[in-house]
């Protein structure tokens, strides 16, 4: 029979990707750190082959894999000396999900497993520990009733929160094993209430429950977006990892904590993490208790009293930065642990490449360089160009007036201005209609996935560094603001209280993910300054690339912004754009409006002072680099006034009678501008002569076009919406329904579209059939796309232009599709 089981010590493939696509991520790195030695809790991994099976056998695990299943239970108990359901020595295991990229947060996870009205008292005995037992078995039975049996979580937290109302204490920590013992009993009742069955006592029984469980997570609605978002494919399905427990909760010489090899913030090379005393893993990311520092740097740092674990626990401590170490030499890359300190012995639960900001990222990539960790090729490889976004962004204005209300922890950089929202429905509500918004929480948890994607920004008021919402914002690269213990959120009457104020629903705030500030209304912001590393890793880019990068620009101050992101050069300058400007778009309007020739000179000349200014201008910023001037493509109605009020306006500006103006208006209105045919105008200067590509005609007859071009500007935009039939202005309507029913993989005005990229092809090889010299780019929206930057590359134009922030992320997608070639 097929392997569809294996031990964390069993080798499925020596090349970790291999093995991630079998075991998964978490099973993968499991089985890789039992390999190397390392303190790893007894398990085995079912691959995720078993979860297409299972969905494949109507939603069963089929027997010949129960029974495997069985035999590695056996192993596992060799290795423990433990057995599953004894009443003397009873073995408790975990079962997670683990996808093979990581999903933090998305699927279902199941601990203390084994325990049941017996086996707790098993455990009790072992441990002498009656209170310990007594917790673990009410978590256990929380977990799983919400997992396995649907029962919703807020009925066994309502129970605990008036069970210590009642008791007058505020902490779990407070309750002894009395008190959970009732707890537990309460616990059943309300199983039974809610399922109709009794809470299941046989441990198989809630074995395989808890695997299917797991297999049916993969299809659960949060976990489906988070693929979409993150373009997952569904086949790929969920593995599931069974090991044997090990206890952070058991008294306080255990712990238990997540830890980065690096800071994920800013990249620096320090260890960087949290962890709780005598508590469980999810204690830490579910944000419920604030987790205290790893390092006393850190927490002295932070001004916080509670110790660090490297002053609480020095010997641990320094066992854990040894495997860190080791781990990252061996993966080359930074890593975000798990691990459990039980009775102070070291386990490492869990490791991964680490999720980590843009600015972190480039810091790590360029450091490992120098610490001959990686090469440059793999440096440039490592950063996802469209996370640079967030690097390039503006930060908060720090001389306009910035009311500080309350501050909480900086758990992902950027700034953001929205108006308050408490769910994220009403997040996902206001975005459609263009309202940008801050989504308030107490915490977040993984349903908000839709709200946090649709919000500016997010603010939680508990939660650390390495909660859910940290993590996931910036992995989003949303500026998060989490943990702020000064806001007190009423869900209810939708407002937080802060100070002495209340901030009400729909009421403008900004947060600072870079420095944890929440502020009071919209704050204006300022250009990013670009780091040593970032240019460093730029450069480096620059050398693998073929393929150059201008920019679409039409005013000086554009020019000079994609000057400083290392643009070569401007491939389109529109020069209809560049009379967008208030004074001067009267000009324009006078001008379209002239009845006689000499009216139309007289608007010219007052333009011509204006333009030939801008055009010194930006010749002089690209000082000698190509500049791309398309001559005047308006459609004119854009230029004319639309509203009554700008209609008198300009009426009497031009002192003619308001009903004239509209009968010119309408005179002038284009049904379908876009789909006009340009002419053009040749002169004899040292200019290149090329044109603009936009029509499916145009690339199919390219050489004949090439008789007279000297260049060809592929304007994709137009070119997309020509291809399709389809036009840019109103697609936004339909194109989601399309790409969620799939008959668009993707947008195909964000991503150039096969067949589009078909049209782009044959115009190249035409064109250049025509005239090998002459010069082939982009300058659609496409030009700033990753995506549609390797399809550049590959068809071989000589350059792509794209709007300036996004110069540098299409300078690191062109070396990168050049080294992907
Ligand atoms: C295009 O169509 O791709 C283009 C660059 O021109 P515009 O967007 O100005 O129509
Ligand atoms: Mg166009």
């Amino acid at each position: 029979m097929k392997k569809y089981i294996f031990n964390f010590k069993s080798e499925v493939s020596n090349k970790i990707n291999l093995s991630k696509n079998i075991l998964g991520g978490k099973g993968a790195n499991l089985s890789e750190m039992g390999r190397m030695g390392l303190p790893v809790p007894p398990g085995f991994t079912i691959s995720t082959e078993v979860c297409e099976l299972f969905y494949k056998n109507k939603r069963k695990i089929n027997h010949k894999i129960l029974g495997e299943i069985d035999k590695e239970l056996k192993n596992i108990e060799k290795d423990t000396g433990k057995k599953f359901g004894d009443l003397n020595n009873p073995l408790l295991v975990s079962v997670r999900s683990g996808a093979r990229v990581s999903m933090p947060g998305m699927m279902d996870t199941i601990l203390n497993l084994g325990l049941n009205d017996e086996t707790v008292h098993a455990l009790a005995n072992r441990t002498s520990n009656m209170r310990f037992a007594k917790d673990s078995y009410r978590r256990f039975i929380q977990m799983y009733s919400n997992v396995v049996l649907g029962v919703e979580n807020y009925n066994f937290e309502e129970l605990i929160e008036n069970y210590k109302l009642t008791k007058g204490v505020l902490l779990d920590t407070e309750l002894d094993e009395n008190d959970w013992d009732g707890l537990i009993r309460d616990f059943k009742n309300i199983v039974k209430k809610k399922t109709n069955q009794e809470f299941p006592q046989n441990v198989r029984e809630q074995l395989f429950g808890a695997i299917s469980a797991v297999f049916l997570s993969w299809e659960s609605h949060r976990a489906k977006v988070y693929r979409k978002l993150n373009q997952i494919p569904s086949e790929w399905g969920t593995a599931v990892n069974v090991q044997s427990m090990v206890f952070g909760n058991m008294g306080n010489d255990c712990a238990t904590g997540v830890v980065f090899t690096r800071n994920p913030s800013n990249g620096n090379h320090q260890i960087y993490g949290e962890y709780l005393i005598n508590a469980q893993g999810e204690d830490v990311v579910a944000g419920t208790r604030t987790p205290q520092h790893i390092t006393k740097k850190a927490r002295i740092a932070s001004n916080e009293s509670l110790p660090s674990m490297e002053e609480s626990m020095p010997i641990v401590y320094k066992e854990l930065k040894k495997i860190l170490h080791k781990l990252e030499k061996h993966y080359k890359d930074m890593q975000d642990v798990e691990f459990t300190v039980e009775n102070k012995k070291l386990w490492m639960l869990q490791t991964r490449s680490g999720k980590r900001t843009a600015k972190s990222a480039v810091k790590i990539a360029v450091d490992m360089v120098k610490e001959n960790l990686i090469s440059k090729k793999e440096a440039v490889l490592r950063v996802e160009p469209n996370s640079l976004d967030t690097l390039l962004h503006p930060t908060l204005d720090e001389k306009s007036n910035i009311e500080i209300i309350a501050k909480g922890l900086p758990a992902s950089p950027g700034a953001a201005s929205g108006k308050v929202v408490f769910t994220s429905d009403d997040a996902e509500r206001l975005n459609a209609s263009m309202q940008n918004t801050i989504l308030v929480r107490v915490e977040t948890s993984p349903e908000d996935i839709h709200g946090m994607h649709a919000a500016k920004g997010i603010l939680t008021a508990r939660g650390g560094m390495t909660s859910h919402a940290a993590v996931v914002a910036r992995g989003m690269g949303r500026p998060c603001v989490s943990g702020s213990s000064e806001i007190e959120i009423d869900y209810e009457k939708k407002l937080f209280k802060v100070q002495d104020r209340e901030i009400k629903e729909g009421d403008l705030i900004t947060i600072d993910g870079s420095t944890g500030r929440i502020i009071l209304g919209e704050v204006k912001t300022v250009k990013p300054e670009i780091s040593g590393e970032f240019s460093k890793l730029m450069n480096w880019a620059d050398n693998y690339r073929k393929l150059k990068i201008r920019t679409n620009s039409e005013t000086p101050l554009d020019s000079k912004t994609a000057r400083d992101f290392g643009a070569e050069g401007i491939g389109l300058c529109r020069t209809e754009h560049m009379f967008f400007d208030e004074e001067r778009i009267l000009s324009v309007r006078e001008m379209i409006l002239s009845k006689t020739k000499d009216d139309r000179l007289l608007a010219l000349s007052k333009l011509l002072p204006h333009q030939k200014k801008d055009f010194i201008d930006i010749f002089k910023i690209m000082n000698g680099l190509p500049v791309t001037v398309r001559l005047l493509d308006p459609p004119l109605h854009e230029f004319l006034p639309r509203t009554d009020k700008e209609i008198g306006e300009v009426a009497s500006s031009l002192n003619i009678p308001i009903k004239e103006l509209k009968v010119r208006i309408t005179e002038l209105h284009e049904q379908n501008p876009m789909l006009g045919v340009e002419s053009e105008k040749k002169i004899k200067l040292n200019f290149l002569v090329g044109t603009m590509i936009e029509l499916p005609r145009a690339a199919i007859k390219a050489n004949d076009i090439a008789k007279h071009a000297e260049f060809f500007s592929f304007g994709t935009n137009d070119l997309t919406q020509t291809t399709f039939g389809i036009s840019r202005d109103d697609s936004g309507k339909f194109l989601n329904d399309y790409i969620e029913n799939k008959i668009f993989d993707i947008d195909p005005f964000v991503s150039i579209d096969e067949g589009v990229g078909d049209l782009i092809e044959i115009a190249s090889e035409k064109g250049r059939m025509q005239n090998k010299k002459i010069k082939l780019g982009i300058c659609g929206e496409h030009g700033g796309d990753p995506k549609s930057i390797e399809l550049c590359a590959k068809i071989g134009l000589n350059y792509v232009s794209c709007s300036p922030y996004r110069v540098p992320v299409a300078r690191l997608a062109a070396a990168q599709a050049q080294l992907k070639k």
